[in-house]
């Protein structure tokens, strides 16, 4: 049965319970949840306090409070989250919970000191209950059921990669309710947790108390695991460690940091994992990244450019009769109060003026055929390896978007926002590169 959003709710305690929040702080949350906020930055500067949001990946910078205010804010966000509202000169971090009709809301509040200040992050964590779908995250129907036929045997090792916040957890977690959770064994070791899942003992890295992630993974393998969750390989041990779990009759899903399915695969070999296991226990790769979908309300058509046509023509693909852009803004509208206002005619109440609502996901979906396994075993370079796939028909992540931009989901000024130049595919990257961007994205 696949998780759902009811049974991730944790309980709030009476000390967070936010019928007690005070107006300020209230206010201040219910516009996040509101926006469908992921994050919201409390930045001190010297005339006050600046409240962004990040909204689909953007932020948006939202008003500044008078530094009484500010002050006060952060006080009544300390004392919600459990914290000592007494000025702290080192990091501090809690939790509180908001409830809203269809989900509860986790927020995990960060403060630190910022020179003779305070800041603030909240992380509002949630489940949303429509996501946890394969359609829902933006598989198009052939590669949903090239996935599910794979998680659905009964070991090898799956591969999603991508850029850090591509949504590569979520489509981890997704893979893993197309199986029965109720009756599989199922561990996760994650780094760190961020969305509790019903049926999967997740296990959080702990380095300060000697739980690193190579020492979870040996410890999940002597707990007679069916499925084994692994978020992210970073280190050379616990890959080998996954790949040989998927070997011996387990079902690994991992992600893994690298900018294509071709890559994902080099980026396993830097870590040393041999390319004779590789080639034996892998059987797909799923490279993705998040596109905005456009606001339905306010998105408007036009007709595409010869350069468009060209890049469409560039993939093989018709140029589509329309494109869509998004529809007119109100420019005042990123600096507008935060008060719970009623939202002026002038503006899309769907989107509030962004143009977009909500993400979905690009994918390149590449399953592992008898021609792909000899290749990797032999060692082949990344861009034979891409030869192949392209070969084999395995779509890139840029054709996934093009057609869903001709589909009106997204805007091609989005898609090249996110993808920007690399749709030309490159060359092999250098493992020193690529060791570097690593070091720089954890
Ligand atoms: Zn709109």
């Amino acid at each position: 049965m696949a998780p759902t959003a009811q049974d991730s709710h944790i309980q709030p305690s009476d000390r967070n319970n936010a019928a007690s929040f005070p107006d300020p702080l209230k206010t201040l949350i219910w516009n996040a949840v509101l926006e469908k906020a992921t994050d919201v930055h409390l930045h001190s500067v010297a005339d006050g306090l600046r409240v962004l949001h990040r909204v689909d990946g953007m932020i948006h910078p939202k008003l500044l409070l008078p530094p009484a205010e500010g002050r006060k804010l952060l006080n009544q966000l300390k004392s919600a989250a459990g914290l000592t509202i007494v000025r702290s000169f080192s990091p501090l971090e809690g939790q509180l919970v908001w409830p809203d009709e269809d989900m509860r809301w986790e927020i995990r509040v960060t403060l630190t000191p910022v020179r003779d200040r305070e800041s603030a992050h909240l992380r509002l964590l949630s489940v949303p209950r429509d996501e946890w779908d394969m359609a829902g995250l933006g598989f198009c129907p052939a590669d949903q059921e090239k996935v599910s036929s794979v998680v659905r045997s009964p070991n090898g090792l799956v591969l999603i990669t991508g850029a850090t916040g591509s949504g590569k957890t979520t489509t981890m977690y997704c893979l893993a309710s197309l199986l029965d959770l109720r009756t599989t064994t199922t561990y996760s070791i994650e780094d760190p947790v961020e969305f509790k899942i019903p049926y999967i003992q997740q296990i959080e890295v702990d380095e300060y108390h000697g739980l690193t992630m190579h020492e979870g993974l040996r410890t999940i393998l002597r707990m007679d695991p069916d499925l084994i969750l692994i978020g992210e390989i970073r280190d050379g041990d616990s890959a080998l460690v996954a790949a040989r779990a998927a070997l011996s009759g387990r079902l690994v899903l991992a992600t893994i940091h690298a900018q294509d399915a071709a890559g994902a695969i080099d980026a396993l070999h830097y870590l040393g994992v041999p390319y004779h296991i590789i080639g034996s226990s892998l059987q797909l790769v799923i490279a993705q990244n998040l596109v905005r979908r456009l606001c339905p309300e306010c998105a408007q058509p036009r007709e595409p450019g010869e350069a468009e046509r060209e890049l469409y023509a560039g993939f093989g693909l018709a140029a589509p009769e329309h494109l869509w852009d998004c529809g007119p803004q109100n420019p005042g509208r990123e600096d507008a109060t935060c008060d719970i206002a009623p939202v002026p005619a002038t503006i899309c109440p769907e989107c509030h003026a962004y143009g977009y609502q909500g993400r979905t996901g690009i994918f390149e979906v590449a399953a592992m055929d008898d021609e792909m396994t000899t290749l990797i075993r032999s060692g082949a370079d990344h861009q034979q390896l891409l030869s192949c796939l392209r070969r084999r028909g395995t779509r890139p992540m840029m054709q996934d978007g093009l057609e869903k931009a001709a589909a009106g989901v997204t805007s091609l000024d989005e898609l090249t926002r996110v993808c920007g130049g690399r749709h030309r595919e490159s060359p092999r990257p250098v493992p020193e590169a690529l060791a570097l961007e690593e070091m720089m994205t954890r």
